[in-house]
């Protein structure tokens, strides 16, 4: 068996790379293949947490250049962010691989939390994570979300 140079990682995703050859939103042969190439690396034993952007949904800083509230437009712009992890959560379940939804903002119905220690133990326990709504701050974007969550997580890349 290869064994994985990296035993814990953390992948960020664009929204776009969710969209395929569409112009919007989530193509399902786009997720399915994500989903695959994260099983093939899931299958080394390695351990993944995820940080999806929303800019195949909705960016704020877009919204706001025609006038709207940034916070409000960023607030939508996270929410964007958990349609993605729900997406790609039951796209990786449907291939087998157990995973949670952790969000930076509250919707206990709908994810559970972030809360660091749990995250950590459910990676321990070989489940995929995926971290929604950015850093539950506006002016943010995901990308220094991943940046974040892959330093609290102690991911090695
Ligand atoms: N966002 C935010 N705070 C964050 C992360 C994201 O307000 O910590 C909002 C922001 O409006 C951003 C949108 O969510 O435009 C989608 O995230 P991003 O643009 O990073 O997505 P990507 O470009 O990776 O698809």
């Amino acid at each position: 068996m290869q064994r994985p140079k990296f035993k814990r990682i953390l992948l960020k995703l664009s929204g776009e790379a969710l969209m395929g050859y569409q112009s919007f939103g989530i193509s399902p042969d786009m997720i399915k293949y994500v989903a695959d190439e994260i099983r093939s690396v899931y299958d080394l034993g390695v351990q993944i947490g995820i940080v999806v952007g929303g800019g195949n949904i909705f960016r704020g800083v877009a919204a706001s250049s025609y006038g709207m509230d940034r916070p409000s437009a960023d607030h939508m712009g996270m929410l964007a962010t958990v349609i993605n992890s729900i997406a790609l959560k039951d796209s990786l379940e449907r291939k087998g691989i157990e995973s949670r939804v952790q969000s930076a903002i509250s919707m206990n119905e709908v994810a559970e939390p972030y809360i660091l220690r749990r995250a950590v133990r459910h990676l321990e326990k070989g489940r995929v994570v995926i971290f929604a709504a950015g850093t539950g701050n506006p002016y943010f974007t995901t990308d220094t979300a991943a940046v974040l969550r892959g330093q609290e997580i102690h991911a090695e890349i």
